[in-house]
């Protein structure tokens, strides 16, 4: 279904050096780069895909940005979730169309964003985050890329003082010290659900998987995604220089029936 470029649309612009600028369009808006100027009407009422020129004849590709886009050009208070690990969660957790999931804290919305794609209109998203800005800024980001209308309710509240609803099917932490959750999560989640926490260092690793042996909680595993991404310019195929070498462990674990 064709679907150009509309007033308010966020657009991706993306450069020959592959720099890229998140750009909200307006009538009558322009977009200022050091390689010149757009005007918004050059984008406006065409598809996605097209290719711009500044003022100084710069070329610049429009496209609507993907969810990895957003997330990592979107306001952040907090320190955001990166894509490599997103996916890997939604697979780890097993995050499903019409899930009922918690999620703690929220930070500036990141994870938040792809649990609602992922559990769709049918699911639910409850967030708990301890700081009222931060929950307020996670709120306009999500609702930025998805819209309104979305299975979203945000509590500001401490986590590790317990959690008010049961028979959620999973719960997701991105929060210094999971393990006094674990206890919590025990009696709120189904038999069956998945836990799963994003540590950025071991030491807490270790705690959490001390406080998930202590547990109903079993078949635990910890593991870490690492992604190289490859330089490819015709003869010159090879890793690139530069990676990120570390972001977060991810462990998951599931709720057993005691006994
Ligand atoms: N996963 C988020 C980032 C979370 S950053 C994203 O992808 O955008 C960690 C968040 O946990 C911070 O916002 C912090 O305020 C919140 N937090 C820390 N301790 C908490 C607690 N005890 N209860 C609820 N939220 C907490």
């Amino acid at each position: 279904m064709p679907r150009p470029f509309a007033a308010g649309d966020r657009v991706l612009l993306v450069d020959s050096r592959r720099r890229r600028h998140l750009v909200t369009l307006a009538e009558g808006g322009t977009f200022h780069t050091h390689a010149g100027v757009v005007d918004h009407g050059a984008l406006l009422g065409h598809e996605e895909g097209i290719e711009v020129r500044t003022s100084r004849g710069a070329r610049l590709v429009a496209v609507r940005p993907t969810l990895a886009d957003y997330v990592l050009k979107m306001p952040r208070g907090a320190q955001v979730i990166y894509p490599k690990d997103l996916g890997p969660i939604l697979m780890l957790a097993d995050v499903f169309p019409g899930a009922r999931v918690l999620e703690s804290g929220v930070g500036s919305g990141a994870l938040t964003t792809t649990l609602l794609r992922a559990v769709g209109h049918d699911g639910q998203v409850l967030g708990y985050e301890i700081r009222d800005d931060f929950a307020d800024r996670a709120r306009r980001n999500v609702e930025a890329f998805l819209g309104p209308d979305i299975p979203l309710e945000i509590e500001v509240r401490d986590t590790y003082e317990g959690i008010g609803t049961t028979d959620l099917d999973r719960i997701l932490l991105d929060l210094p010290e999971p393990w006094r959750v674990v206890e919590h999560a025990a009696g709120a989640l189904r038999p069956g659900g998945i836990l799963l926490a994003y540590l950025p260092t071991i030491g807490q690793v270790s705690q959490l998987r001390d406080a998930l042996a202590a547990s109903p909680f079993g078949m635990a595993e910890t593991v870490e995604i690492l992604q190289r991404s490859w330089h490819v310019d015709r003869q010159s195929v090879r890793p690139d220089h530069r990676m990120v070498a570390h972001t977060g462990f991810l462990t998951h674990a599931r709720l057993l029936q005691p006994g």
